[in-house]
């Protein structure tokens, strides 16, 4: 049992730790003001390596692990989230699936691009009329010939309308299965082809400078070569994608948590009431301790997922624990960073207000919190 993180871990958890605070925090506010995607940050980002960080070095990987990743989140997160969820979505939603499940005709098409965050892609599993009941996907696709034709919609999907992006892998039915049940696949479509209609960005609460959209499909036509993996694996191919990007939602969470600590640190002994800094006053340093206390828990529960997924151990449970959790605390954390900084927590100049935005969305994507508990409960037998 050794929780210590390895040579190669803590050189890339500081050198994204240096980055977030060289790089991203002077620019970041004015694109969260603005809601304008922070191209320049990303593309540096992909010099560093971070969206091949999980993957094979034969497909431009940097050969490294899925918790290598989530340090990655962590740290970005620990300053902002609407590039921390960039990432997220990028490498665990757009380019995990087709590493995971394509043929190697895909993966020499795509994954070098995507690895090297030259370009993005998106993962279309939510619908207008459907989230968290993902068996109810409407979204048609029949082949004809040697294409697929898909009609539907998908709804909030990350990445997907950016300048960068190359495709989105796309839940579809695409036949009915002997029980009568949907039977459900995944398709690659490609940005810019004909019937794949982007609807401008929504406007968000939170995650401001990240990209997100609906997506309309009207006899969209692609080869019938862009299958992602087997016909009828949909559903199997995204409760595999889900269950590991909830350990790197987890970790984006812990790292907001802890933003919060520090923020709140740093306001605490600037701020002066009754003739001190109110960080002399226990009331304040049990809200600080408190919220150390949780991100340090939530962060073991993220490394135990990991550690457990990496070794090839059944780990759903354990990811949905620490999704739950983390994203449990950092909404809590953040509000508690917003009373800490008065009247000015609510002003968005202060990180803590964009934190206290960006918490709530943690408890809400990539599986609600009432998923998680289904995911436990259900792991438990009940
Ligand atoms: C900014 C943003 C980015 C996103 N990015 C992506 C993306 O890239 N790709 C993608 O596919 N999706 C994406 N999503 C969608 C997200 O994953 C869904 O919003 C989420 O899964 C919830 O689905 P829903 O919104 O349809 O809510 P619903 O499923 O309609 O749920 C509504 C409420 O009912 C509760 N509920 C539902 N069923 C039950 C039940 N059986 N028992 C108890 N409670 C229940 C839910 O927990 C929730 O509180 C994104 C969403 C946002 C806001």
């Amino acid at each position: 049992m050794d929780f210590r993180l390895s040579e190669e871990h803590q050189a890339l958890r500081d050198s994204v730790r240096d980055f977030a605070r060289e790089v991203v925090a002077p620019v970041i506010a004015e694109h969260y003001e603005q809601h304008t995607f922070p191209y320049e940050v990303i593309r540096q980002m992909g010099k560093m390596g971070l969206f091949g960080l999980p993957f094979a070095e034969q497909y431009g990987g940097m050969g490294g692990d899925y918790f290598a990743l989530c340090l990655a989140l962590e740290e970005l997160a620990r300053v902002d989230s609407s590039v921390a969820i960039t990432l997220e979505a990028a490498v665990s939603l757009g380019a995990m699936p087709i590493y995971r499940f394509g043929t190697e005709e895909q993966k020499a098409r795509w994954l070098p691009k995507l690895l090297s965050g030259e370009a993005l892609a998106g993962f279309g599993l939510t619908e207008p009329g459907t989230g968290s009941d993902a068996g109810g996907t409407e979204t048609r696709a029949v082949l004809d010939g040697d294409e697929w034709v898909i009609n539907g919609s998908k709804a909030f999907i990350t990445n997907s309308g950016t300048d960068i992006t190359a495709l989105v892998t796309v839940t579809a039915v695409t036949g009915t299965r002997p029980d009568g049940a949907k039977e459900l696949s995944t398709i690659i479509v490609p940005s810019g082809t004909p019937g794949f209609i982007v609807a401008p960005g929504y406007s968000k609460v939170g995650w401001t400078a990240s990209d997100t959209h609906e997506l309309t499909f009207d006899d969209c036509r692609v080869p019938a070569e862009n299958l992602l993996g087997e016909r009828g694996r949909g559903f199997a191919q995204f409760l595999r994608i889900l269950d590991e990007g909830r350990i790197a939602i987890a970790a984006l969470a812990v790292g907001l948590a802890q933003g919060c600590v520090d923020e709140s640190i740093k306001y605490a002994r600037e701020r002066h009431a009754f003739g001190q800094p109110i960080g002399t006053y226990q009331a304040i340093q049990f809200k600080v301790a408190d919220m150390e206390m949780k991100a340090h828990t939530a962060r073991l529960a993220y490394y135990d997922a990991a550690a457990r997924m990496l070794a090839g151990e059944p780990f759903k449970r354990q990811a949905a624990i620490a999704k739950l959790h983390a994203s449990t605390i950092a909404v809590d954390n953040a509000r508690e960073a917003t009373q800490i900084h008065g009247g000015y927590g609510f002003m968005n100049e202060y990180p803590v207000a964009r934190f206290w935005r960006d918490s709530k969305i943690l408890e809400i994507g990539e599986g609600t919190s009432e998923v998680q508990r289904m995911i436990i409960a259900r792991d438990l037998g009940m």
